[in-house]
């Protein structure tokens, strides 16, 4: 039985046997693999997912539940507005409650300059038809019951939501599998194979499954996996750490950020509460190789970044490496990544939660939480087939933000996977934009 520190997950009741072919094998049962098989599954598409751990074991669970466009980078709001519909779409479905709700979403403005920011991001995302507007300091105060803080103002995005991560993504899979998608949990991909110079298959710890399409959503383990095909995706992870209150009457419904602390009302009744400006790296061999390439991420970053040399350094050296798929692999060594959290990073959290918002103080932490987040250099995913390795498409690298935008980008991967138009254009995402030349461009509102 896994034990996780993380979140309690809504349970899944995956498929027993593994089939011996399929049309599309998926890597991977986060938001992005589990959304890919159900829009599969929903065209008749034969589908197996993999997840060597359980259904959002990692990632999945373990984030705010905050679906936003707030703030969010422009070439990816076409996407972020179809999944505001498919989320919508989804909990109207009787397929359970996924915690889905229209609650808005408020940045504050800590100084006039995040506040210039913040009324940019406004003018730029307008022409998309995402309604957003400034609060002037009063009407924060209002939306936010016993602020003790001042600020410039905040970001309000009205329609944006929050969703409940332990449920919404089980959910998704129960779908997927009563439309036919075969969901298999403890059984991990060792490898994605070739022949014949293009996909295959995979390799699991349970056999071989020969596929003439492979869709890659490892999340953190993106790199790994596609590294056995030879592929080299400038991917890195971050430890970001978050905790649970009990349930507390303390009167805010949006989610918020004040940028040293950021709340979103749970199911339950608690609230989740984490850090919007504190993660902390490990430096390990990939970070020193893709020194260069996220050095401009790192200095947008680097006042909430901690840097930390551990063991991670040796394991990402010694276990972290492709094997072929006869051999058992660290992908079922280790079923999901469960960090210890950071506590110095949420005793500040809980410090600043309860200076800025009082009706916090009785509030009792009942438990915290880590997640390891996938990041690209220009902090936007890669949703993209190769032309390098036809059969092959990849999605992964949310950087953080891939929960809210899972079913859209779900959707266009099933879309890329059966040579069907995707709803939005997905060049901004693919992979080459690493090798073509093109200068890579990092957007950075909030
Ligand atoms: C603390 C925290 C807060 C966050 N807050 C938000 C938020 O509020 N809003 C938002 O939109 N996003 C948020 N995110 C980011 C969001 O959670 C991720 O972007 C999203 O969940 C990524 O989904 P995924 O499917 O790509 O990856 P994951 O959810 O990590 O899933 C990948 C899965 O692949 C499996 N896997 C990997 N390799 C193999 C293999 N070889 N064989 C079989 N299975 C394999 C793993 O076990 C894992 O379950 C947050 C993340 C964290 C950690």
């Amino acid at each position: 039985m896994l034990t996780l520190s993380g979140p309690e997950i809504h349970p899944v009741q995956g498929a027993g046997e593994i089939p011996r072919s399929v049309d599309v094998a998926i890597v991977g049962g986060g938001v992005i693999g589990v959304s890919a098989a159900l829009h599969l599954a929903r065209q008749g598409v034969r589908t197996a997912l993999f997840e060597k751990g359980v259904v959002a074991g990692e990632q999945s669970s373990r984030n705010w539940g905050w679906v936003r466009m707030a703030g969010r980078d422009l070439r990816e709001l076409p996407l972020m507005l179809r999944a505001h519909k498919l989320w919508a779409d989804f909990q109207n479905g009787n397929h359970g409650d996924t915690g889905y709700r229209r609650c808005g979403i408020v940045y504050a403005s800590k100084t006039p300059d995040a506040r210039r920011r913040h009324e940019r991001w406004i003018e730029a995302a307008a022409p998309f038809g995402v309604e957003a507007r400034m609060m002037e300091p009063g009407e924060l105060a209002q939306a936010v019951p016993g602020l003790a803080r001042t600020f410039e103002g905040a970001l309000f995005v009205p329609g944006d939501a929050r969703a409940e991560p332990q449920r919404a993504v089980p959910l998704m899979a129960s779908a997927a599998i009563a439309q036919g998608a075969m969901i298999h949990q403890n059984c991990a991909v060792r490898a994605v194979e070739t022949a014949g110079g293009r996909i295959s298959g995979v390799a699991t710890e349970h056999g071989r499954v020969s596929a003439g399409t492979v869709i890659v959503a490892g999340g953190a383990w993106s790199r790994l996996l596609l590294k056995g095909l030879g592929l080299s995706l400038p991917q890195l992870k971050i430890l970001s750490s978050a905790f649970r209150t009990a349930p507390i009457e303390a009167g805010i419904e949006s989610c918020a950020s004040f940028s040293s602390f950021a709340l979103r009302r749970r199911l339950d009744g608690g609230y989740t509460v984490a850090s919007s400006a504190e993660s902390l790296a490990q430096i390990t061999p990939d970070a020193l190789r893709f020194f260069r390439t996220f050095l401009p991420a790192y200095l947008a970053e680097r006042r909430g970044m901690s840097l930390r040399l551990g063991r991670d350094f040796i394991d990402e050296a010694l276990r972290w490496q492709p094997r072929d798929g006869d051999r058992p692999s660290i992908f079922e060594a280790v079923r999901a990544l469960d960090p210890q959290p950071h506590q110095a990073n949420l005793a500040r959290v809980r410090s600043a939660l309860t200076e800025a918002l009082p009706a916090f103080r009785g509030g009792v932490a009942v438990q915290s939480w880590a997640g390891m987040i996938d990041t690209m250099p220009d902090a936007i995913p890669v949703i993209s087939t190769l032309d390098s390795h036809p059969g092959l498409v990849v999605g992964t690298g949310f950087t953080g933000h891939g929960f809210g935008i899972g079913p859209a980008a779900g959707e266009m991967l099933a879309d890329l996977a059966t040579g069907r138009t995707p709803a939005s254009d997905p060049r901004p995402f693919r992979f080459s934009r690493f090798t073509d030349g093109e200068k890579l461009s990092l957007q950075y509102w909030l």
